[in-house]
């Protein structure tokens, strides 16, 4: 199922995104997670590729292990990194063989330590040369979506130049995009503002995580460049447990979440880290707000 069909519905979509894991355990525990996430009906799953140093030779593995065992609508994703035309275009192959029908297109960040992205002699800078190819090469046989930066993307030289190429990106054949994680709603608003004045016209999903752990939240915001909002900040600090940040990481998900769909969102798609509690308690708030 594409979802971009899904997301004609007139009703918001919830989805999860999970990262292949490195080891038998954490393939075990990933299995756990969808099944205790599965009953929450979302509309699809994502799963990265190579994300954070995680595995990418398993995203495709995954995305139809989680189709044909779990039974959900799976969307992989696949970047440019470190890879040439015909390696990204073997890599496409094995998508459509394995049943996937949904990729997010990235281009993926440099290397650990390196500061600038390069691409492999015969590869891509931008995702919208990926975006690009796919469409030439596959024409519809994919949804595809892209990544959205609320708070602008880390190397981009202004928002909206940022903008611009994420409207360069759409117009290269994108279905929808989903945001990186933010704690502000009032940036989401208006990054989907400026992105409607300049004529970008797809859905643009949200993208929310429950923090769980501050330190790995801080490493990742480190990389995103996302901000945390100076009183949830102070309040995750005071937290004598990691019970109690859970708490607060859930509450405030759970109110940005009821006010995004109160404002009309197109879904919800939830950062999971391979972990169910959180997300479980976040769906299960909303289920009872939009009861
Ligand atoms: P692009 O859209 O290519 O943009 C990258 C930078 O280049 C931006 O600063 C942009 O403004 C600039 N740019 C674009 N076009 C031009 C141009 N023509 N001229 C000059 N500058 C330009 N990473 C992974 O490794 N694996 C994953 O699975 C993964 N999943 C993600 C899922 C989501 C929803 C999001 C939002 C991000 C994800 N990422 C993932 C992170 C992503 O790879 C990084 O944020 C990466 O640095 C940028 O990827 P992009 O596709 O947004 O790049």
């Amino acid at each position: 199922m594409k979802i971009s069909t899904l997301l004609q519905s007139g009703r918001p979509i919830f989805s999860f995104e999970f990262f292949p894991p490195k080891t038998p355990q954490g393939e075990a525990a990933l299995f756990r997670t969808l099944h205790e996430l599965k009953p929450l009906n979302p509309a699809f799953v994502s799963i990265t590729y190579g994300a954070g140093g995680s595995e990418r030779n398993k995203t495709a593995e995954w995305a139809a292990r989680i189709q044909k065992e779990v039974g959900l609508v799976a969307m992989a994703h696949l970047t440019c990194v470190g890879s040439t035309r015909e390696e990204l275009l073997a890599r496409l192959h094995e998508y459509a063989q394995a049943g996937v029908e949904n990729i997010m297109a990235l281009r993926g960040d440099p290397p650990k330590g390196v500061r600038e992205f390069q691409p492999v002699a015969g590869g891509f800078r931008y995702a919208a040369d990926l975006i690009a190819l796919i469409r030439a090469e596959f024409g519809d046989r994919f949804a595809l979506a892209g990544g959205g930066y609320p708070e602008g993307h880390p190397e981009a030289v202004s928002l909206e130049a940022d903008l611009h190429h994420l409207k360069q990106k759409v117009e290269a054949g994108l279905d929808f995009v989903v945001t990186q994680l933010f704690f502000n709603n009032a940036l989401y608003f208006g990054f989907v503002e400026r992105a409607r004045r300049i004529g970008i016209e797809v859905p643009i999903v949200p993208g929310l995580m429950p923090i769980t752990d501050l330190a790995q939240v801080r490493r990742f915001m480190d990389l995103c460049g996302a901000s945390i909002p100076g009183p949830l900040l102070s309040r995750l600090e005071r937290a004598q447990s990691p019970e109690e940040v859970l708490e607060i990481g859930v509450e405030h998900t759970t109110r940005q979440a009821q006010e995004l769909l109160e404002a009309g969102v197109p879904g919800l798609h939830l950062y999971t880290l391979n972990k169910s509690p959180a997300t479980r308690r976040v769906m299960q708030n909303l289920q009872m707000v939009l009861r």
